[in-house]
């Protein structure tokens, strides 16, 4: 294989230039292949920029766990922040919905939460070099993530004051999650591992995909202006991954689990340490450095309906009432958490088609776990085994 990218062709055409395709990206130069990246947009501006930037080592029981069953009442109202759902989307969607429900049974739920934390070990190692190596290290606070309830039992509220002395009273108990790290800017750590890419002789290129058409030993990918051809495509597009693969006859069962942000002006004399999760107010808290970033519950809805704020609206009260803060900050933010029925991403080959990468469907976790969901599709595209078990991952479960 060549180790210079050539104009129009490379080894590896990844598609995507959010988390995943960017760390897929940095792997396959790593192991010595000529790698284009593509994206309508520039690196992380979308779902990458969006999130609460937890780099979370203990998120390893997804959103479909047993206790989801007996959570189903307080969801009927439709008035719950932490879950919103769509009548219409649910009765066209009833198949994932029950494919996802079945999911949270209790013996699901030890192998699914065994895969999820070798991704997320392999994950934080490769997060922690990298943002090193990208000149990025300032972004990252290791000073864990505190999850707190207005009642009962854990870290009680006088230690909780100790950690965040800006915070008001309004909790009874917390419980520090002190392997969790954070960033301050989410969309500008994956601009910089971007970058670091590109240092790497990485190319990147600006332009829509149109499709993605076999070619011979490989793949051709059009663009919006010209064409790719690449030995090995990687489909990296977060969301919108099912569109580019439908021609191709691949009927991917990915659900939209979105989210909203809203940022506001913090008080320069109550700065926040670390992200607070609001268990019962079903919300997070997150010093950014354009300000405090409230993020919202779960919205099952379609990809692109249009936004409703009612959860924002919802939460953003409730947080005031947790630290002082200013005014808002720019429009509010809506993202998708791109979701398969057992909340496991598809790191792996496509069935069908030799040469074909998928690596999509990282739920809530995505920006954690990005670097190993695309480090593993480089080692296997280069005839590896990953670092981690990646056979729960499998894309022909669902294709
Ligand atoms: C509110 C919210 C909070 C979250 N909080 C966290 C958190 O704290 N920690 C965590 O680990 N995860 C969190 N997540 C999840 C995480 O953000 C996602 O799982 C992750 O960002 C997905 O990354 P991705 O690379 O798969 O997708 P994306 O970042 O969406 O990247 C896909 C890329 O594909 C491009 N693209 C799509 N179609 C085309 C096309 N036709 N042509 C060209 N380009 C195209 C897009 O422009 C985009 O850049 C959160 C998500 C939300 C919504």
């Amino acid at each position: 294989m060549s180790d210079s990218v050539k104009a129009q062709s490379a080894d590896v055409v990844v598609l995507g230039a959010g988390i995943v395709g960017v760390s897929a990206a940095i792997a396959a130069r790593q192991r010595g292949l000529s790698v284009i990246l593509v994206d309508r947009r520039e690196p992380g501006s979308e779902t990458s920029y969006g999130n609460a930037g937890i780099l979370s080592s203990g998120s390893i029981l997804p959103l479909n766990k047993p206790s989801l069953w007996s959570a189903l009442p307080t969801y009927l109202s439709n008035r719950n922040a932490a879950l919103r759902w769509d009548p219409a989307w649910t009765i066209r969607n009833l198949d994932w919905v029950v494919r996802f429900l079945a999911n949270a049974a209790p013996s699901r739920l030890r192998p699914r939460a065994a895969a999820l934390h070798g991704l997320i070990g392999a994950s934080l190692k490769l997060h922690r070099d990298w943002i090193v190596k990208a000149d990025a290290a300032h972004r990252i606070r290791e000073t864990g993530w505190l999850k707190a309830w207005r009642s009962d039992a854990l870290v009680d509220r006088q230690a909780m004051s100790a950690l965040e002395p800006s915070i008001l009273p309004v909790y009874k108990v917390g419980l520090l999650h002190t392997q969790t790290a954070s960033v301050d800017s989410p969309g500008a750590v994956v601009k910089a591992y971007a970058l670091m890419f590109a240092r790497s002789s990485g190319e990147i290129r600006q332009s829509g995909i149109r499709a993605i058409v076999p070619d011979g030993e490989g793949w051709r990918v059009v663009l919006a202006d010209g064409a790719l051809s690449a030995r090995h495509v990687v489909v990296a597009l977060g969301p919108w991954s099912p569109d580019l693969l439908w021609p191709l006859g691949y009927r991917v069962p990915l659900a939209f689990e979105r989210g909203y942000h809203r940022e506001f002006k913090p008080n320069p004399a109550r700065p926040l340490q670390r992200p607070i999760h609001d268990a019962e107010g079903s919300f997070l808290m997150t010093p950014m450095e354009q300000g405090i970033r409230v993020t919202s519950g779960v919205e099952l809805t379609a990809r692109d309906a249009p936004s409703s704020f009612a959860q924002l609206d919802q939460v953003v009260p409730l947080a005031r009432g947790v630290v002082e803060f200013g005014d808002a900050v720019g429009e509010p933010w809506r993202g998708a958490r791109p979701t398969l029925p057992d909340s496991l991403p598809m790191i792996g080959p496509a069935p069908r088609h030799p040469g074909l990468w998928l690596a999509f469907g990282n739920q809530h976790i995505g920006f954690t776990t990005g670097p190993a969901t695309g480090a593993a599709i480089a080692a296997m595209i280069g005839g590896a085994q990953p670092g981690f078990d990646v056979s729960a991952f499998a894309p022909s479960r669902y294709l």
